[in-house]
């Protein structure tokens, strides 16, 4: 397609990618470096530096040594906001390019590239208020008594270094959604984005400099898993924030057994969409079908397991049938994409493979059901009907545009569907009844509910899973806290 993007994008892309460590762009210390492509047209975008264990120590070093000289965390809180902020700002002026950088790095559409920056952009400002907001206790009451008084008190400290490891579905916002309150609560970061989509981190680290925040504080590394695991095993850091599959999460957490590690974990779903006969149809049926379909299935939160109820079952299923197949699959340029490509080879394969073993476990397909990966890698929308709960289709996270719809009775019924699943990250209610959504609500075992929409996160709400879809929470006040260690201090008081 003739799509032109703009001259910093393609001056951006034709630059060598460095690791930016102690605020220098350096070459990997032993020259390795590897490619990147577009999962659109499966070309060669760029080419960035691969950083080895020894990368790993020289970022942990930098970011332990601003950290310890309190270069960041010493520095007054209102410098660090004005500093955050101005980084959003820079950002928010680039977003076009940015945009750009997400679509030929990840593939997803222009639109959701934008969507998704300005949350980003939404998460540094809120978590940047937050600096001189770091409030502990005060729990003197609590140990008065036998003629005795205390003065006793909590307060929050930075945790320290903090490793912070990205997966490739949503680049942009999975770096600021860490970095930006790690910042805020002053800790010093060394960020490991995923190796399929390396770009937006080196633009926002570039940026980051720009704007003011020291050497060593921010320190980026592209690299692959061994990237990751040489950081995950580092003895200098305190903290891993990991956002990835549920599996590699399982592998950190024994990785950071030996020395107890502090570890925030944002893993995989299955998530349910619950609609029931009173819901408002119209509202209902477009966002099931994005609840699945938004970045092509390629989002931890997706709802991919849809259950209806019996009187609008058919009804809804045709609805939702029709809605998809007006999705435009194509080049995330082109302005009239609904789902762009899945990112990559491996993911396309995945995709198809739980399609046909659907298909021999005996569900049916009503509309999709294949791809199409001569030029990128292109999968239809796919609805799934005839489901049993114990097909792979219905239990395991297949990460693209796949959905199992089942019917259901009553409410009992459903919930005892929806909660039959290892994980417990996300669900969706559609209902005019307030007291059935509050009745779900409460018994839906997953870490956000969504009540006549779907998705969509804000600063200000905490985020997070249940079960095997992680630990921890990011965003408002407990993604804020997840960088900081609480101290207790208890003062005996003469009089
Ligand atoms: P992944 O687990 O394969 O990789 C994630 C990151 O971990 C990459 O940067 C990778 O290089 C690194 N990594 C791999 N092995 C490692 C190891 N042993 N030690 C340290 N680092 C290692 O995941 P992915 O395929 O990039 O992303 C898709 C997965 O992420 C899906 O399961 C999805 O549900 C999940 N996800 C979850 C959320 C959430 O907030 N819960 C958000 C986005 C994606």
């Amino acid at each position: 397609m003739g799509y032109q993007v703009l001259e910093e994008t393609t001056n951006f892309l034709s630059n060598k990618h460095k690791l930016l460590i102690d605020g220098n762009w350096l070459d990997s210390s032993d020259g390795k470096s590897f490619d990147v492509f577009n999962p659109a047209n499966k070309n060669k975008i760029a080419e960035v530096c691969f950083a080895s264990s020894q990368d790993v120590d020289k970022a942990v070093s930098s970011a332990r040594n601003s950290f310890d000289r309190g270069v960041w965390s010493g520095m007054k809180p209102l410098d660090r906001t004005k500093i955050l902020w101005k980084w959003a700002d820079l950002l928010e002026s680039k977003i076009d390019h940015i945009s750009e950088i997400e679509v030929l790095d990840n593939g997803m559409p222009v639109v959701i590239a934008k969507t998704f920056i300005q949350y980003g952009l939404d998460w540094i400002r809120y978590f940047a208020g937050m600096t001189d907001k770091v409030l502990g206790k005060n729990i003197s009451s609590a140990l008065t008594g036998n003629g005795e008084n205390f003065h006793s008190y909590t307060s929050l400290e930075p945790i320290g270094v903090v490793g912070l490891i990205l997966p490739w579905n949503g680049p942009f916002g999975t770096f600021l959604i860490k970095v930006a309150p790690a910042l805020a609560a002053g800790c010093s970061c060394v960020v490991k984005p995923a190796e399929d989509t390396p770009l937006s981190a080196l633009l926002l680290a570039e940026t980051a400099l720009e704007a003011g925040i020291p050497p060593g504080v921010l320190n980026v590394l592209t690299g692959d898993a061994s990237t990751g695991e040489a950081l995950v095993h580092h003895k200098d850091v305190d903290k891993i924030s990991f956002t990835g599959s549920t599996s590699v999460g399982k592998k950190i957490v024994n990785a950071c057994s030996h020395d107890l590690k502090r570890i925030t974990l944002e893993l995989g779903g299955k998530s349910p969409c619950i609609i029931f006969d009173d819901c408002d149809l119209e509202t209902a049926i477009p966002a099931a079908a994005m609840a699945i379909f938004t970045n092509s299935g390629q989002v931890c939160f997706a709802g991919s397991r849809l259950y209806v109820q019996e009187g609008v079952y058919d009804e809804f299923l045709n609805g939702i049938a029709e809605f998809s197949k007006g999705l435009k699959v194509g080049n995330g340029f082109d302005p009239d994409t609904m789902l762009g490509p899945l990112i990559s080879e491996i993911q396309f394969n995945q995709v198809n493979k739980y399609v046909q073993e659907g298909l021999e476990e005996g569900a049916e397909v009503i509309i999709g059901g294949d791809g199409d990966n001569s030029d990128g890698y292109f999968f239809k929308p796919t609805v799934f009907t005839k489901i049993d709960p114990s097909m792979k289709i219905a239990r395991e996270e297949i990460f693209g545009p796949v959905l199992a719809a089942t019917k259901f009775k009553d409410l009992d019924e459903v919930i005892s569907l929806a909660n039959d699943t290892q994980y417990g990250l996300g669900a969706g209610v559609f209902t005019t009844d307030v007291n059935k959504a509050h009745s779900v609500a409460a018994k839906i075992q997953s870490g956000n509910v969504w009540v006549n929409h779907y998705g969509g996160m804000h600063s200000a709400l905490p985020f997070g899973g249940y079960k095997q879809s992680g630990w921890g929470r990011e965003l408002g006040e407990d993604g804020f806290k997840a960088y900081t260690e609480q101290k207790t201090v208890s003062i005996k008081l003469s009089t």
